[in-house]
C-alpha cells in the first residue's frame, strides 16, 4: 500500500484556479440560492465552461484529464464554499461520467461522454426507487425486452440533477427474479424520450441548490445503443460508479470541515466574553483541536483513496478481484468517516459561534443543514459499515 503522496504542479495550479473561481463566482450567490431553493444555473454554466464538469475524464474524451486526485481537489474546494455546487458536479461526474468512461462503447463515449465532459450536457444517476433504497439491487422499474429493444416502466426517486439533466444513467430490472446478480441493467436515457418525465421535486433540509427529483417511466422505448455495459450487469456498473462517488463525496465533506474550522477560528479569535477572546478558553481550544485533527487525518484518507483509484486506471476489465475489493472497502471507509467527522466538526464549529450559529442565513447554519445528507446518500453509513465488516470478516484486515 503506497503511502507517500505529493500533489503535482498541475494539481497545485488547478486548486488555486478552482479556489479563486469558487470564491469569486459561487461565494456571493450561495446565501440567496439557499434561501430561494433555486438550482444555480448561471454558476453551473460557468463551471461547465471552465471544464469543471469533466475533471477526471481523459482529454481524448473531452475532459481535463486531471484524474480522481484532480477531481477530489475540485470537490474539496467546492465543498469549502457550497455543498450544493459540489453535489451537482458530483452527481454528474462520479455517477454520470464514470459509468460512461468505464463501460461505454466508443460510440456511447462520442455521443454522451464527450458532451458531458465538455460541459455541454448535464448528467444524473438514478438507482433509488420507493421500495429500493439501501437494498439497491431490488430495483422494480421493469425493462421488458422487445427483440433487441427494451421498454422501461416504473418510478425512480431522489435523483440529484433529475430535473435539469439532459441524460440519466438509470438502472432497471431486466429480470426481477435475478435481482443484482444478472437482473439489473444500466440504461442511458435522454430527456425528451417519449414516456419519460420528471415528477415531483422534494423540499429538503439542506442542499437547497440541488434538485431531488422523481422520474416517471411510462413504457419508454429504448434501443441497444442506450444499454450501458451488458444486459444484466448494471449492478456492477452502479457500484463501480459509487466507489468513485464515495471518495469524492468525502472530499466535499473535507472542504466543509475546512470551512467550518476557518470560520470557528476567525470567530473565536474575535468574539470577546469575560474580557477575553473565547479562543483563550480551553473548552473552545479543544473543540478547535478536534476539528483540526480530523481535517488533518481526512486529507490523507481522501487523497490516498483518490490516488489509488487513479493508479487502477479507467478499464474495469483490467482490475483484479483484489483491486476491486480494496477499492470498495477503502471508498466505504473514507465516505463513512468523512461524513461523520464533517457532521461533528460542523456541529462543534456551530457551537463555537454561540447563538449566531443558529441564525438562519449564516454560513455555519447552512453548512450544518447541508452536511447531514452525506451520512445518508450514496449508501447510508450503516450500509458502508456492512460493506467494511463483511470484507473484514471475509479477508481479515
Ligand atoms: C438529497 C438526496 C439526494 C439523493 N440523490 C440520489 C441520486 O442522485 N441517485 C440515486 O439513485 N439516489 C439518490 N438518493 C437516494 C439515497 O441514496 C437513499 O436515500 C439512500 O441510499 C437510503 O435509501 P432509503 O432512503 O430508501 O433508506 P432505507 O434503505 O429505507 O433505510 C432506512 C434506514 O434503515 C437502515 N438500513 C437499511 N438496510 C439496512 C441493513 N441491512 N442494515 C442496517 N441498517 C439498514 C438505513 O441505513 C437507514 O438508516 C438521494 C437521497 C437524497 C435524500
Amino acid at each position: 500500500m503506497p503511502i507517500e503522496f505529493e500533489f503535482t504542479p498541475d494539481q497545485v495550479a488547478f486548486r488555486a484556479a478552482v479556489r479563486s473561481f469558487a470564491q469569486r463566482e459561487i461565494g456571493p450567490i450561495v446565501a440567496e440560492m439557499d434561501e430561494r431553493e433555486e438550482f444555480p444555473t448561471a454558476t453551473v454554466r460557468r463551471m461547465q465552461s471552465e471544464g469543471y464538469f469533466g475533471v477526471p475524464v481523459p482529454e481524448e474524451f473531452g475532459g481535463l484529464g486531471l484524474g480522481k486526485v484532480g477531481y477530489c481537489i475540485l470537490l474539496e474546494e467546492m465543498g469549502q464554499v457550497d455543498a450544493s455546487h459540489a453535489a451537482i458536479v458530483g452527481a454528474h461526474t462520479s455517477l454520470g461520467t464514470t459509468p460512461l468512461l468505464y463501460y461505454g462503447t466508443a460510440e456511447q463515449k462520442r455521443r454522451w461522454l464527450g458532451p458531458a465532459a465538455r460541459g455541454e450536457s448535464l448528467l444524473a444517476f438514478s438507482l433509488t426507487e420507493p421500495g429500493s433504497g439501501s437494498d439497491s439491487g431490488a430495483v422494480h422499474t421493469v425493462a421488458e425486452a422487445k427483440g433487441e429493444r427494451f421498454e422501461l416502466t416504473g418510478t425512480k426517486i431522489y435523483v440529484t440533477n433529475g430535473r435539469e439533466a439532459d441524460t440519466v444513467v438509470l438502472l432497471a430490472a431486466n429480470d426481477l427474479k435475478l435481482g443484482p446478480n444478472g437482473g439489473v441493467t444500466a440504461f442511458l436515457l435522454d430527456r425528451g424520450t417519449p414516456g419519460f418525465s420528471v415528477g415531483r421535486c422534494e423540499k429538503k433540509m439542506g442542499l437547497h441548490g440541488t434538485s431531488t427529483a422523481e422520474l416517471i417511466l411510462d413504457h419508454v422505448d429504448v434501443g441497444p445503443e442506450n444499454i450501458l455495459g451488458e444486459v444484466g450487469k448494471g449492478f456492477i456498473v452502479a457500484m463501480t460508479a459509487l466507489d468513485v462517488g464515495r471518495v469524492s463525496l468525502a472530499a466535499a465533506s473535507l472542504g466543509g470541515m475546512e470551512a467550518a474550522l476557518d470560520s470557528a477560528l476567525e470567530f473565536s479569535k474575535n468574539r470577546t466574553q469575560f474580557g477575553l477572546p473565547i479562543s483563550e478558553f480551553e473548552a473552545i481550544q479543544f473543540k478547535l483541536a478536534d476539528i483540526g485533527m480530523h481535517v488533518h487525518a481526512l486529507r490523507y484518507l481522501v487523497y490516498h483513496a483518490a490516488a489509488s483509484q487513479d493508479r487502477l486506471g479507467n478499464d474495469p476489465k483490467a482490475w483484479s478481484r483484489l483491486d476491486r475489493m480494496n477499492k470498495t472497502r477503502e471508498s466505504a471507509v473514507v465516505k463513512c468517516l468523512a461524513s461523520e467527522w464533517a457532521a461533528d466538526a460542523i456541529d462543534e464549529a456551530l457551537q463555537i459561534h454561540g447563538g449566531l450559529g443558529y441564525i438562519r442565513g449564516t454560513p455555519i447554519e447552512r453548512a450544518y443543514r447541508d452536511a447531514r445528507i452525506s451520512e445518508i446518500f450514496e449508501g447510508t453509513n450503516e450500509i458502508q459499515r456492512l460493506v467494511v465488516s463483511r470484507d473484514l470478516i471475509a479477508r481479515g484486515r
